[in-house]
């Protein structure tokens, strides 16, 4: 078997998923609108998942929108939130955003809407100070401001309760991309100054296609998907049922984690991982590295390589890695990302993503401490003498 150390794209379903998906197919198929008791008793289980997910979280249960996921779940803040708020036409966001959050950005910037980036460090933190700037700046202008929690290319995790904090002190709602974040560290939304947040299930050993996005009680969306009172008016269509089931499932197994020393164990695989290589490939570079990061990932960069040659031999070798978003797989360019922190060129080019999961092994990490090194010799001994450096 390969090493999958590409969590961050998505994560192996637990078993326990499937069971649930599999049963709610199976035997639980009824309409859970419908009167009759296949209706009911589907009911049952997607209130039963609501409630899964919101001890997760941390929330009501009236807060919670099921959706298709993340990408789904970042429209509907940033649209939704950009109509309930008219005639405010100001959005703040930053450059290191997925591109769910920046597509939508880039097509308000098109349609006249004044969009804000905020700067970020070589570590690819978004200022606190900046974002407080620009809120005293446009104040009564600002429908929304978004930043992620975690990047999912870096691991790098943002000072969210500052950000949050200074948002609530302008009355301005905060939104977070929290894709990376859920199911992986805690999320304590009675405490954390955030109005609204999103997630994907498969990020956490659940579903693809299914996902949420939390609205915080008393915040006004206005719904994208007109055709029924689904989730209370805010989100029409028949629920995805074995979707939500499963993604209930894995949000109590994923409590169960976060209350052990799974995160620990995670942490100290990806610390040998990371310093192993570090130590057996001369000139690399750990992006990031000096801001506070998710226990899971490591981005390193091997100057002047490029990344996709590193990602094809290893998944020839065996170790399934990425560079970037895996939505943007395919493309020669460089990440965006990395380069809006201003990682040189030369770095970006040359960097891959290692993501680990509750799930990896050991013997995973040894097989890529094995392989990456003789990819990135075999890749320079093919440079030019000039560039090798
Ligand atoms: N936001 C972030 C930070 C992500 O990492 C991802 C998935 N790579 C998404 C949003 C989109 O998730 P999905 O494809 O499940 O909609």
């Amino acid at each position: 078997m390969p090493a999958y150390l590409d969590n961050n794209a998505t994560t192996q379903p637990a078993p326990q998923v499937i069971d649930a998906v599999v049963s709610m197919l199976r035997d639980d198929w009824g309409n859970p609108s419908s009167i009759h008791r296949f209706g009911q008793q589907a009911r049952r289980r997607v209130d039963l998942a609501r409630q899964q997910v919101c001890r997760l979280l941390h929330c009501q249960e009236r807060e919670l929108i099921f959706t298709s996921g993340a990408t789904e779940s970042n429209n509907l803040a940033i649209r939704g939130l950009l109509e309930a708020r008219a005639p405010r036409r100001t959005f703040v966001t930053d450059k290191l955003e997925h591109s769910a959050v920046r597509e939508p950005a880039r097509q308000l910037a098109e349609r006249g809407y004044n969009v804000v980036y905020l700067p970020v460090s070589p570590d690819g933190l978004v200022d606190p100070q900046a974002l407080k700037e620009t809120l005293d700046r446009h104040a009564d202008d600002v429908a929304l401001a978004a930043v992620h929690w975690i990047n999912n290319e870096t691991g790098a995790i943002q000072p969210l309760q500052e950000l949050g904090t200074i948002c609530r002190e302008h009355r301005v709602p905060f939104f977070t991309d929290a894709t990376q974040a859920v199911g992986k560290i805690p999320c304590d939304l009675a405490a954390l100054p955030v109005d609204l947040l999103s997630f994907s299930a498969h990020k956490f050993h659940g579903p693809k296609g299914v996902g949420g996005l939390f609205v915080r009680r008393g915040i006004k969306i206005t719904p994208q998907q007109l055709g029924g009172p689904h989730e209370r008016d805010r989100r029409g269509g028949t629920e995805n049922t074995p979707g939500v089931v499963g993604c209930g499932v894995a949000a109590e197994l994923a409590g169960q984690f976060l209350s052990g020393d799974g995160p620990a164990r995670g942490r100290a695989q990806r610390d040998r991982l990371e310093h192993s290589i570090l130590r057996a490939v001369p000139d690399t570079v750990v992006n990031s590295v000096g801001a506070p990061r998710l226990w899971n990932t490591t981005n390193l960069g091997f100057p002047a390589l490029e990344s996709e040659a590193i990602l094809v031999l290893l998944s020839e070798q065996g170790v399934c890695a990425a560079a970037g978003a895996a939505c943007s797989t395919g493309s020669l360019e460089p990440s965006p990302v990395l380069l809006a922190q201003g990682v040189p060129e030369k770095i970006a080019h040359g960097s891959i993503r290692l993501s680990l999961s509750r799930y990896t092994t050991d013997a995973e990490i040894d097989d890529a401490l094995r392989i990456l090194p003789r990819v990135v010799d075999k890749l320079r001994g093919t440079l030019p003498a000039a560039s090798a450096r």
